[in-house]
């Protein structure tokens, strides 16, 4: 099938090939028309390449996405509010274990967050709540 540009090109051809030339008022309308439509079919095929770059970034973004979605199902994570802006935080619960005091780098303003240094008593919640109450831990 052949392009917009394709198509306006061969009218513009057929116009010159027929003297459609601009001394009679019908062919001055017929070559502004024409050369109209041309900067038309520019456009179109310009947007044309945007939108198949757009859609090639939209699947990239909709990968990380997916991928981020499995990361985020896979682990336990503990929202934190900085106490310097009010961001938002979260920190994976993994981390808990490691380390006894946790400096986060708020990513909104740069302050850092201390978790677990005394100010913030964190109690860690049991993976699967139902199964820590069928089997009970041993107290000690
Ligand atoms: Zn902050």
């Amino acid at each position: 099938m052949q392009s917009i540009i394709e198509k306006v090109s061969y009218l513009q051809g057929l116009s010159e090939g027929l003297t459609i030339n601009e001394g009679s008022p019908q062919g001055k309308i017929i070559s502004g028309m024409l050369a109209v439509l041309n900067e038309i079919a520019d456009e179109i095929c310009a947007l044309q390449s945007q939108l198949a770059q757009m859609h090639s970034y939209i699947e990239c973004v909709d990968d990380d996405l997916l991928d981020l979605e499995e990361i985020l199902a896979g682990e336990e994570y503990l929202e934190v509010e900085c106490g310097h802006c009010g961001q938002q935080l979260h920190v994976e619960t993994d981390r808990f274990e490691d380390e006894d005091i946790i400096e986060i780098i708020c990513p909104s303003c740069n302050e850092t967050v201390f978790i677990n240094d005394g100010a913030f008593d964190y109690q860690p919640l049991p993976v699967d709540e139902e199964m820590e109450m069928k089997n009970p831990r041993p107290r000690l």
